[in-house]
């Protein structure tokens, strides 16, 4: 039984029942496996064992009064898995399908990425299985403050310092930091994706979609093309779908698709700005449903409980959530001529549908890779909120590319480097891993 074998059977035996946490460490340890070869220095200092045990898990109570007077009763959790390369960095997701594996998933995937942003960031996650959808916003601020009541003793600006996710955007980030400072009686950079006026970077609510249509450019640039007429689905209508619209429009792609968690708009004329700008007071305003999209658009389908996988696209842009791309809607993208993935979403593709797109060599950007631009950009935020400075949109925006580039030719040079050129999954995990793996064994055994 190989080294990578052997792991993986503990981390079965320890972790049982956590799925997407088995996936996530799978993919990354059977990619390292050429690295593992030449670096035998890993196995006798028990590397990969301490790799995938997080250094801490925290769960709690999250109790709050509902508009009625009820008393209602969440799970909470953060996951602080890896501080070899800088304070506990991760979002914070308030879902209702939010369990320990699913969040012990992100923030192992979290560890790579943001070694791969260059910035001195370790692995963080957590959340909640609350639901903010339908909730009012006391509601929602109640939860906030009762979430940060028990989280406030756990992080800091040089400690954890967590940011948004799935159901966690700027109205909860203003809770949650309003809540801290008040227990903790100072202002620091505990949070990321701040309100511009009290700490918040420019770009960084644009960073995660706009650094994945600069990855898929970096990606299109290899095979001399570009993004330029290139017809795009995107799925998903959350924070990272629509900047990754926005940002498609500018290079002058169309767009066709948008998605939640009901179905999928079908627009074969295109996504405009004016229908995007739509699309955000629908979001992030109304909170309603993307159904309307195609009731106010006319010429637009609506494809009830379904994905935009079926839809003929050149490129594809999952932003919605984990596994939402199977081996069928791969065999589809494939053969509607789809030569491009680039991952928003955190796994969103199952390992059969990944293995297909890699046996195809189309150009597949892995999300611990192709979302780094969001991470990367809430550690620009913490550099600026350490200089009491603020940067201009140009110069947040120009840190970004640079970024995603480096990204983008790290993990290609190591593709090339270990015998499989253009596999940026191999690439972008041997990259992160070799940092993080380098500085655990420069600081002993701790
Ligand atoms: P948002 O909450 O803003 O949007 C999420 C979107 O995905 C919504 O349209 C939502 O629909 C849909 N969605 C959520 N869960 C499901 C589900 N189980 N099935 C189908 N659709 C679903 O989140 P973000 O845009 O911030 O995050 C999207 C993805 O990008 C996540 O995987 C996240 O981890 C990843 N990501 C986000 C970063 C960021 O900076 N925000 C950084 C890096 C990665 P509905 O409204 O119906 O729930």
């Amino acid at each position: 039984m190989s080294y990578v074998e052997r792991v993986m059977g503990l981390v079965r035996n320890k972790n049982p029942g956590e799925s997407e946490f088995h996936q996530a460490v799978w993919e990354v340890l059977e990619s390292l496996t050429p690295l593992l070869e030449r670096r035998p220095d890993y196995q006798h200092q028990k590397i990969l064992e301490r790799f995938v045990e997080p250094e801490r898990v925290l769960m709690f109570r999250v109790p709050w009064l509902d508009d009625k007077g009820q008393v209602q009763v969440n799970r909470g959790f953060r996951i602080e898995f890896n501080s070899a390369i800088g304070p506990y960095k991760g979002g914070l997701r308030f879902h209702p399908t939010v369990n320990l594996g699913i969040l012990k998933f992100l923030a192992f995937e979290q560890i790579l990425k943001n070694s791969l942003t260059t910035l001195p960031m370790g692995g963080g996650k957590g959340g909640s299985d609350f639901d903010p959808k339908g909730k009012s916003d006391e509601e929602v601020m109640r939860f906030c403050q009762s979430f940060m009541t028990e989280l406030s003793r756990h992080i800091g600006a040089d400690t954890d310092v967590p940011a948004g996710d799935i159901g966690v955007g700027g109205r909860e980030i203003g809770y949650l930091f309003g809540q801290y400072k008040r227990i903790r009686n100072e202002f620091t950079g505990v949070l990321t994706g701040k309100g511009l006026n009290w700490g918040g970077s420019l770009i960084r609510p644009e960073a995660t979609g706009y650094g994945n249509v600069y990855f898929a450019h970096e990606m299109i640039k290899t095979r001399s093309d570009s993004l330029e007429g290139k017809t795009c689905t995107v799925s998903g209508s959350g924070n990272v779908a629509q900047f990754t619209v926005e940002k498609l429009l500018q290079l002058g792609a169309t767009v066709v698709s948008l998605s939640d968690s009901n179905g999928t708009i079908y627009d074969p004329s295109g996504i405009d700005e004016e229908k995007l700008a739509w699309v955000m007071e629908l979001k992030n305003i109304r909170r309603g449903r993307i159904r309307e999209y195609a009731e106010t658009f006319p010429g637009t389908e609506y494809l009830e409980g379904k994905r935009p996988w079926g839809i003929k696209c050149d490129c594809a842009f999952p932003s919605a959530t984990q596994n939402e791309i199977n081996l069928d809607d791969a065999t589809t993208l494939l053969e509607n001529g789809c030569f491009l993935v680039s991952e928003g979403s955190n796994m969103p593709t199952e390992p059969a549908a990944m293995e297909l797109f890699l046996e195809n060599q189309i150009l597949f950007g892995p999300a611990k890779a192709a979302n780094a631009g969001g991470v990367g950009v809430s550690g620009l935020e913490m550099s600026q909120n350490s200089l009491r400075m603020s940067w201009s949109r140009e110069e947040v925006d120009g840190h970004l590319q640079r970024i995603m580039q480096s990204i983008h030719g790290s993990s290609y040079e190591t593709s090339i480097e270990y015998g499989d050129t253009g596999n940026l999954v191999m690439g972008a995990n041997i990259t992160g891993f070799v940092k993080v793996a380098d500085a655990m064994l420069d600081q002993g055994v701790v």
